[in-house]
C-alpha cells in the first residue's frame, strides 16, 4: 500500500446522493438514490476516500436542530454500510450570514463554495485535494472544487439540470453527468491522473 495523501471523492449530499426535498427536516423524507450505495461502494473499492460535504443553513434558520443533521448522517451512514458502502466522514456548515439562530448566523470558511471543509478532510483525513474530485448538482459544489484544484462534476438530479441552464462565467465543470452513478463511471475511466494544476 502506497502511504501518504490519497485521493477522496467528496460528494454533496441533497441532490446528488440523497433526493432533494427543501430542507431535510425528517428521517422520513430522507431518500437516497436508487443507485447511490452502488456509486459509493464502487469508489471504495477503486481507492478512493469517500466524503460527504454539505451546507446545512437549515439549522441556522432554525429549521431543524444541529444534532438531526447527526442524525440523519448516521441513518445514511448505516445503510451505506449495510450495502458495503463506507463514507469515511460527513462534514456539514450549520451557518448562514443572515441566520435566525444567533449560535449559527456568522460568515464563516466552511460555507460552499468556500473551500473550508476541503481543507479540513485535507488536514483530518490526509486528502491530496489536487487529485480528487467533487461531485454536486450546485455551481457552489463546482466553485468549490475549483479553489482547491479538484475537479468538479456536476449531476442533473436535484437542481443540476436547472444549474446547468445558468452557466456562471468562469465556472466550469470537468464532467456533467446525469446522476451519481455516471458520475463515478467518469471519476472511474478518468482515474487517477496524477496532480492537475491549480487555477
Ligand atoms: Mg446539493
Ligand atoms: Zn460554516
Amino acid at each position: 500500500m502506497s502511504r501518504g495523501p490519497r485521493p477522496a471523492v467528496f460528494l454533496d449530499r441533497d441532490g446528488t446522493l440523497i433526493e432533494e426535498v427543501g430542507y431535510l427536516d425528517r428521517l422520513e423524507r430522507l431518500a437516497f438514490f436508487p443507485w447511490s450505495v452502488d456509486a459509493v461502494r464502487l469508489l471504495n473499492h477503486a481507492g478512493f476516500l469517500v466524503v460527504v460535504v454539505t451546507n446545512q443553513a437549515g439549522v441556522a434558520r432554525g429549521m431543524y436542530e444541529e444534532s438531526f443533521v447527526g442524525e440523519a448522517h448516521q441513518y445514511m451512514d448505516e445503510t451505506l454500510k449495510a450495502g458495503g458502502a463506507r463514507v469515511e466522514a460527513y462534514y456539514y456548515c450549520p451557518h448562514h450570514p443572515d441566520g435566525s439562530v444567533a449560535a449559527y448566523r456568522r460568515q464563516c470558511e466552511c460555507r460552499k463554495p468556500a473551500p473550508g471543509m476541503l481543507r479540513q478532510a485535507e488536514r483530518e483525513l490526509g486528502v491530496d485535494l489536487g487529485r480528487s474530485f467533487v461531485v454536486g448538482d450546485r455551481w457552489l459544489d463546482i466553485q468549490m472544487a475549483q479553489q482547491v484544484g479538484a475537479a468538479g462534476i456536476l449531476v442533473r438530479t436535484g437542481y443540476g439540470r436547472t444549474e446547468e441552464q445558468r452557466p456562471i462565467d468562469g465556472v466550469r465543470a470537468a464532467a456533467v453527468a446525469e446522476n451519481l452513478i455516471e458520475a463515478v463511471g467518469w471519476i472511474l475511466r478518468t482515474g487517477d491522473q496524477g496532480p492537475r494544476t491549480r487555477g
